[in-house]
């Protein structure tokens, strides 16, 4: 417990899309949300909920600084590049920034005596399964570097939990989507590599027209599948897997995912629908390094940690980010 009365949970990447929702989500909880973000690619007015300490992963000495002022009893752990498609063109900058950043972190968790993670970790780390169920034991063959480098980072929590006792939950992510029903956060990337977000800026004219990456997939209607969850249920995810890590239960791997399937185009008609406006949409090859199917095949969050999605039906997604994409106010 530090001055504020309260637990400190260190949220690196807290001033982005995922981060700041778990920082609202901890400060209901009653911890103190103190977030460490470089702000490149978050955002300062994402920061509304607890300290902001402005810092780079890759800065050892900037990291000791924070874990002595805050005393922080766990880290949760998003700070990430996570564009598929960047990774595949610069992967150097995956491997610098999410797998050395996270080395880094945990180096410095080692000597500040912290010793729990929650990690951001994503189903891109399974790859491309061919019939295959995605539960958290499937071997995980990632195709693209971003995954690779999430895998990675798996690999070297497991290291750190034999050596220096690093006790982990990590979540592997299906796509996140929505927004704070609240419309206080919301999804704003810059620039947006997002589907829904930008099928958003296509219905608004912000963009001529949202491109479909692949026609030919071997789906029902040729474009790709994801398992797509609300942002606010997957922040209470890392809620509850902050207390199973205090309450002692250990290293655990947990699918974040809903079990449903949307293609591209299925997400495109319900954005038309929820919105009540035309979406343009043009047909394009495909993006290097994306998956044709990406669903999750196990219930263990239900389970063990007692997660159930709230708000992860497609329109309530859609229409929370709708609602926020109206009032968005991050500067540019
Ligand atoms: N997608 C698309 N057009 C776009 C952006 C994305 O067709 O402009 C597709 C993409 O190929 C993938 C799905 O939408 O099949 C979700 O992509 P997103 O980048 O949102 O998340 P990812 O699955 O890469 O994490």
């Amino acid at each position: 417990m530090n001055s504020s009365g309260k637990d400190a949970v260190l949220v690196t990447g807290g001033a982005g899309f995922i981060g700041s929702h778990a920082c609202k989500a901890l400060k209901a909880a009653g911890y103190l949300p103190v977030t460490f973000d470089n702000i490149t690619t978050g955002w300062l007015d994402a920061v509304k909920f607890g300290p902001l300490e402005r810092g780079d992963l890759n800065d050892r000495a900037r990291l000791d600084q924070v874990f002595a002022q805050y005393q922080p009893i766990a880290v949760l752990h998003f700070a990430a590049l996570s564009d598929v498609g960047q990774s595949m063109r610069e992967p150097g900058r995956y491997w610098q920034n999410n797998v050395g950043g996270s080395l880094n972190l945990l180096e410095a968790m080692v000597a500040a005596g912290c010793r729990n993670i929650v990690f951001s970790s994503t189903c891109a780390t399974y790859g491309e399964q061919d019939g295959v169920t995605l539960d958290e034991d499937c071997v995980q063959k990632p195709i693209n570097a971003y995954g690779a480098s999430k895998r990675a980072i798996e690999d070297m929590l497991a290291n750190y939990e034999a050596s220096d006792g690093i006790a982990s939950v990590i979540f592997r992510y299906f796509n996140v989507a929505g927004a704070d029903p609240e419309a206080e956060l919301g999804e704003y990337h810059q620039p947006e590599t997002h589907l829904i977000p930008l099928v958003l800026d296509a219905i608004t004219g912000k963009r001529d027209a949202l491109t479909v990456f692949g026609t030919d997939y071997d789906t029902p209607d040729g474009t790709c599948i994801r398992d797509y969850v609300h942002v606010s249920d997957l922040v209470d995810a890392h809620v509850a897997g902050l207390r199973w890590l205090l309450d002692g239960k250990g290293c655990r791997v947990f699918n974040l995912g809903t079990g449903n399937g949307f293609s591209v185009r299925e997400v495109i008609d319900a954005s038309r629908i929820v919105t009540n406006r035309e979406v343009p949409v043009i047909e394009g090859p495909r993006r290097a390094g994306d998956c044709t199917k990406l669903i999750s095949g196990s219930i263990r969050a239900e389970t063990e940690l007692g997660w159930r999605p709230e708000r992860s039906t497609i329109a309530d997604m859609i229409g929370d980010a709708w609602r926020w994409y109206q009032v968005c106010n991050y500067k540019e």
